[in-house]
């Protein structure tokens, strides 16, 4: 049997292989062998941590020990000192790494090999007995915290202890004997709880820290981490282990430790920048134990290796052709290059460095374009709070809609709308949000719920709107009669100042301070150069005007759903459609639908233009109507409110004359006001409290209850609505080809898309042809002119996915409406399934995603799939796209343009991340693969 390799000296490792050597490991191969100073090492891959996690013996397995040991012995020869010898001792540091960098793994060890007998002989060689001790007790501390899992703060009482013996005000006063005294402590301390002595055999400090770091990488800090960021085997197995020659940045003043990028990583700035300390090891820089200087002054303080610095900087860009994050060391004069990795930037940083890279001919667009990952363009679309601005969290909910938002605490819809007018800017909160608090919306700066999930209705008008929403936190206790919220145990009243941020579901007291977004010109650019690579479009859901002119402003190439309900929930336009809803005849029905057209059909007409000729969709109504009505209870109980009220006032009409009898005196006093009273009641009464008026309340309570259903998501809506009350869908048709009509009239240009909701077989489709047919005929006639259209259907019911091929025979294009199909392939309610038991699927892995987040591409997809292949056999040269939510993410883009279909519609500010997805997805399509 061949002797597997699993040692890989930093000259000889392959350099691409991260998996294998971990990403620490592989830079440091590549730097090597590249020609910069590192100082001699080698890795041990991440197959001997696996194989280690596998066996069943204790210590390493003896093949791997000896390679472990020809590798020192190698290193031993590099720099002609030995591994354990008294008079010339080598030193090595013991550096965790995976594949994907990942806090919870262990922490590095560094002087390994100094025990009782070599401090004396690197004592004699440096001649610096201070320096030596220091090195050794950061050893026996390390080697017991992060080694055997010691409490630090034993070793820290016992530090403090001896500082306060010596009267040392910090760490550097420290002198020799001290440290010395520090040292045996220690390993007192050391022996006392492991009931071991510290290893003084170098070899079995090495085997023990090996050994510490692969079992690290199964520890419940790291696993817990990778479950939270998905990271799966395929990117990241096992750790790896770096051992590297110790360099010393605490030699004296001609030595020094630091960090720099290789540009600005908060402007993108083109230039060195970073931070060091002048007689330092590494961890003191990230301990933050001194302040660290800016890289600049090192320009003054040590030309010359300032000089070695931005050279070294121009290798490492042009070797990595991406922004370097990367650690030094100065060891008196010299220096030392110890992790490069690329660096984390702000999304404008990316951007800029991007644009730049490719103007210095560093990078191709392509390439540029990959370095972004697109859900990171979300921080230039949404305010967010201040990273400097340090408030304690109040509370947390769940983060529904990015963004943050400061305002003053209002509770109901119609206070936000007069508080707004007033010019103040306020965050409307409420247990939950229903369609008639739409004005609100519109109002309030952001929106924070009490109840629901992240697809509730607070979370998805919020998110179409673009405002800020925290949704579902329980801290939030509201009473409506007071005005009063008790948040996390806090009151809040009516105008107390709150803020949230919807990208994370925090909430804080009183106002944080907030960084506008910018939409700068290098987005633009970058996103142009996107737009030449994708295949897949990008269109916009916009349910008004405004939407659709943000819609345009941030590049989408049409509409792909206007809702046209949200045009119904408007206060001027509510009351018109409840009328409609309540009427008794058909006739009734009419009138109110007739007053509701030119609101329609001045909003269609105001969205073509703003489109300029470009595809608008628009789906005739689809929620059950019972939606924009009130509920219920809400009547019954304003019904009783006004019944008592009303047997008040009529008690209150006979109080001056019993009190005329029981007392005249006292009503001669008060006849006056009594009257001013009285009148001011039957004023009220007349106005409010009139019988007719309570019984109008009582009818509509009557149709409130008759029009209820038990399960009104899969009742009478969409489609079958339009069925049962024709008059509807031909009042929305009218509006739709007659505003197309007036704006061709006017020379515009318009490509309306007539989309029918809820479809499930081709007989509805043809139905409400048969009206369009009709219309269409009339308006052509009427205008004189031709208007050109398309007729369509969403798919978002199984039987529908099942009959395309049917439907495609009348239906010229498709619209995934995901959200709805989700539901009805997994027969989740989406309410119940967010309240009550999808978190513990989550948590217990028995669902990976929230399928109304993450389209389920196993299931959902597969159905996409099929539709699409049976749909295209009937009409090859169909328009296929999808408007749910989740279309706008990145992994359901990729999915998308895999299966070929033409555009995804997202949520206006969604549109820059899918187009930057899009031309991902394109890039990236050689390794996609289904699952
Ligand atoms: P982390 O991943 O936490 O940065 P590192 O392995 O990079 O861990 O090491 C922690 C600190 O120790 C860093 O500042 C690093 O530069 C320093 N360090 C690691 N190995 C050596 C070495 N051989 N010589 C000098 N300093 C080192
Ligand atoms: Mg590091
Ligand atoms: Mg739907």
């Amino acid at each position: 049997m061949t002797k597997k390799e699993y040692v890989f000296a930093f000259e000889q490792g392959d350099g691409e292989n991260k998996k294998l050597l971990g990403g620490k490991g592989a830079n440091l191969c590549q730097m090597t062998q590249i020609g910069l100073p590192v100082p001699p090492g080698f890795v041990i891959s991440t197959e001997a941590c696996l194989a280690y996690l596998n066996q069943k013996k204790e210590g390493l397995a003896p093949d791997l020990m000896n390679q472990i040991r020809e590798a020192m012995a190698q290193l031993e020869e590099k720099n002609r000192k030995g591994f354990g010898d008294a008079n010339n001792p080598l030193l090595v540091s013991v550096r965790s790494g995976a594949a994907i960098s990942m806090p919870g793994m262990m922490d590095t060890i560094l002087n390994l090999g100094l025990n009782n007998e070599t401090v004396k002989g690197l004592i004699k060689q440096t001649g610096n007995e201070r320096f030596v001790y220091d090195a050794y007790r950061r050893l026996i501390q390390l080697f017991g915290s992060v080694g055997l899992g010691i409490n630090t703060d034993s070793f820290d009482s016992i530090f403090e202890d001896i500082k306060r013996k010596h009267k040392a005000k910090d760490d550097v006063s420290l002198d020799a004997a001290a440290l010395a005294e520090i040292c045996d402590l220690f390993l007192g301390l050391e022996k006392k709880e492991t009931g071991r002595p510290f290893p003084q055999d170098p070899y079995v400090q090495l085997e023990l820290a090996v050994e510490a770091v692969f079992r690290s990488w199964m520890g419940k800090r790291a696993q817990d981490y990778r479950k939270e960021f998905d990271i799966s085997p395929d990117m990241a197995n096992g750790t790896a282990v770096n051992i590297c020659t110790m360099v010393f940045g605490n030699m004296g003043d001609d030595s020094a430790t630091g960090v720099a990028f290789t540009r600005d990583p908060g402007s993108g700035e083109n230039r060195l920048y970073g931070e060091y300390l002048i007689n330092a090891q590494g961890e003191d820089v990230v301990a933050g134990i001194r302040t660290p200087r800016p890289i600049r002054a090192l320009r003054r303080q040590m030309p010359e290796i300032y000089k070695e610095l931005e050279n070294l900087r121009h290798t490492l860009e042009d070797y990595y052709r991406e922004v370097q994050d990367f650690e030094f060391t100065i060891e008196k004069g010299k220096l030392y290059c110890l992790q490069t990795r690329n660096a984390k930037m702000n999304a404008s940083a990316f951007i800029k460095t991007s644009i730049d890279m490719v103007n210095e001919g560093l990078v191709s667009e392509q390439e540029a374009i990959l370095r972004i990952q697109p859900d990171m363009l979300a921080q230039m679309l949404h305010p967010r709070l201040d990273p400097n601005a340090k408030e304690k969290i109040l509370a947390q909910g769940l983060p529904a809609s990015p963004g943050a938002a400061s305002g003053k605490v209002v509770f109901d819809a119609d206070r936000a709308e007069t508080k707004a007018k007033l010019g103040e800017k306020v965050i409307l909160v409420r247990e939950e949000t229903k369609p008639e608090d739409i004005h609100g919306f519109f109002a309030a700066q952001g929106i924070l719920t009490s109840r629901g999930g992240k697809t509730s209705h607070a979370a998805v008008v919020a998110r179409s709107m673009g405002k800020p929403c925290v949704s579902g936190c329980e801290a939030i206790e509201i009473n409506n009669l007071t005005r009063e919220a008790i948040i996390s145990g806090k009151s809040f009243r009516e105008g107390d100042l709150v803020t949230i941020d919807g990208s994370t579901g925090n909430i804080y007291a009183g106002e944080v301070a907030t960084i506008e977004p910018e939409f700068v010109e290098d987005l633009l650019v970058l996103l142009e150069w996107a737009d030449d690579i994708s295949e897949l479009k990008v269109k916009a859901n916009a349910d008004t005007p405004e939407a659709a002119a943000k819609s345009k402003k941030y590049g989408a190439v049409g509409i792909g759903l206007c809702r046209t309900e949200r045009m119904f929930n408007q206060p001027k336009r509510l009351p018109i459609v409840q009328e409609m809803i309540l009427a008794d005849t058909v006739k009734e029905r009419k009138a109110a639908l007739d007053r509701l057209l030119p609101f329609q059909r001045a909003d269609f007409k105001e969205i073509f233009k703003i489109m300029g000729g470009m595809p608008v969709t628009i789906r005739l109504l689809d929620p059950p109507i019972h939606e924009f009505l009130p509920s219920a209870e809400e009547l019954v109980d304003e019904i009783n409110h006004l019944r008592e009220l009303r047997k008040t006032v009529e008690g209150m009409a006979d109080l001056p004359p019993i009190l005329k009898l029981l007392d005249p005196e006292l009503h001669d006093k008060y006849t006056t006001h009594l009257e001013m009273i009285t009148r001011g009641l039957e004023e009220l009464k007349s106005k409010h409290l009139d019988e007719p008026l309570i019984e109008a309340r009582e009818i509509m309570l009557r149709k409130v209850r008759a029009l209820s259903e038990i399960n009104p998501m899969l009742g009478h809506r969409g489609v079958r609505l339009g069925i049962t009350y024709p008059e509807i869908y031909t009042m929305q048709i009218q509006a739709i080809l007659e505003a197309a009509a007036e704006h061709l009239k006017e020379g515009g240009q318009v490509r309306p898309e007539i989309m029918v909701p809820q479809v499930c077989t081709l007989e509805e489709l043809k139905w409400v042809h048969g009206y369009v047919a009709r219309i269409h005929r009339e308006v052509e006639k009427r205008f004189n002119i031709k208007v050109p259209f398309k007729f369509g259907t969403m798919i978002e019911v199984v039987r529908a996915c099942m009959r395309a091929g049917r439907l495609a025979e009348l239906a010229e294009f498709f619209s995934f409406g995901t959200n709805d199909l989700t539901q009805a392939t997994f027969s989740f309610s989406r309410e119940d399934a967010e309240n009550k038991f999808l978190p513990l699927y989550k948590d217990h892995g028995i669902l990976q995603h929230n399928p109304f987040e993450v389209l389920d591409i196993k299931g959902v997809g597969r159905l996409m799939m099929i539709t699409n292949e049976w749909a295209r056999k009937t009409r090859p040269t169909i328009e296929i796209g999808i408007c749910g939510e989740q279309g706008g993410h990145p992994d359901a883009i990729r999915f998308c343009h895999h299966i070929q279909m033409s555009y995804v519609s997202c949520s206006p500010l969604r549109v820059p991340i899918a187009r930057l997805a899009a031309a991902h997805a394109k890039l990236k399509e050689k390794d996609y693969s289904l699952v």
